[in-house]
């Protein structure tokens, strides 16, 4: 794990990588509980981790592969209350406008959080005064199916197809469809296969 921000030498390791790798930066957003930091960490340190330091970092870099080509990734998370009340508006803002891709996640154990997403993408849309962004729809905790399931994958799968985005259903716990939907956020930016959004 190479988190952001913390030391001179990444800074310069980072610059120097810049120029061999392509770079970007995905943000995976959600209100709060819906397992960002867990997904974050699955996908950067491969390992589920259930206690964690939330003041420790707020992004981190890994480097991946995808056909045959690599990448560098920086991976922001941020939370969003679909009202528009939360605490950090002006920090989710920077981090949507300068995203190349976001991961919009939801709970599949979470009905409001599910409700949450539409109204939060179209949030998006006016932080980012564009018709189109590169979006990724995670139902994450598909690993919890003992009777807490809120959230249908039929219902996941209708509002992706609404929404012209790609789905997965993740666990974080269990590492499942993880790296696929970090991938899937990269691959829309580099086919420039942009989700039109309307
Ligand atoms: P965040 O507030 O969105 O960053 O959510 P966290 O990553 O802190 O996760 C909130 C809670 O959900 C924690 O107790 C996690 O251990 C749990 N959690 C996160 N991802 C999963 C998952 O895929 N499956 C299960 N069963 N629990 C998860």
């Amino acid at each position: 794990v190479i988190p952001l921000f913390h030391h001179s030498f990444h800074r310069r390791y980072s610059a120097a990588m810049t120029a061999k790798f392509k770079e970007y930066k995905v943000v995976v957003a959600g209100e709060a509980g819906v397992g960002k930091t867990a997904l974050t960490l699955r996908f950067v340190t491969g390992q589920f981790v259930e206690e964690y330091d939330p003041t420790l970092e707020d992004g981190y870099r890994k480097q991946f592969v995808v056909d045959d080509e690599l990448f560098l990734l920086n991976v922001f998370e941020t939370n969003y209350r679909s009202d528009g009340a939360g605490e950090y508006e002006a920090l989710l803002e920077y981090e949507i406008r300068h995203a190349d891709g976001v991961l919009l996640v939801y709970s599949i154990k979470s009905r409001s959080c599910f409700t949450g997403i539409d109204i939060f993408r179209k949030r998006i849309l006016r932080m980012k005064n564009a018709t189109s962004v590169p979006l990724v729809l995670v139902g994450n905790k598909c690993d919890n199916l003992a009777g807490e399931r809120e959230v249908t994958t039929d219902e996941g799968m209708d509002l992706a197809r609404q929404i012209g985005c790609p789905f997965f259903e993740t666990s974080a716990k269990e590492g499942t469809k993880v790296d696929e939907a970090f991938s899937k956020a990269v691959l829309d930016r580099v086919c420039r296969l942009l989700v039109l959004v309307s």
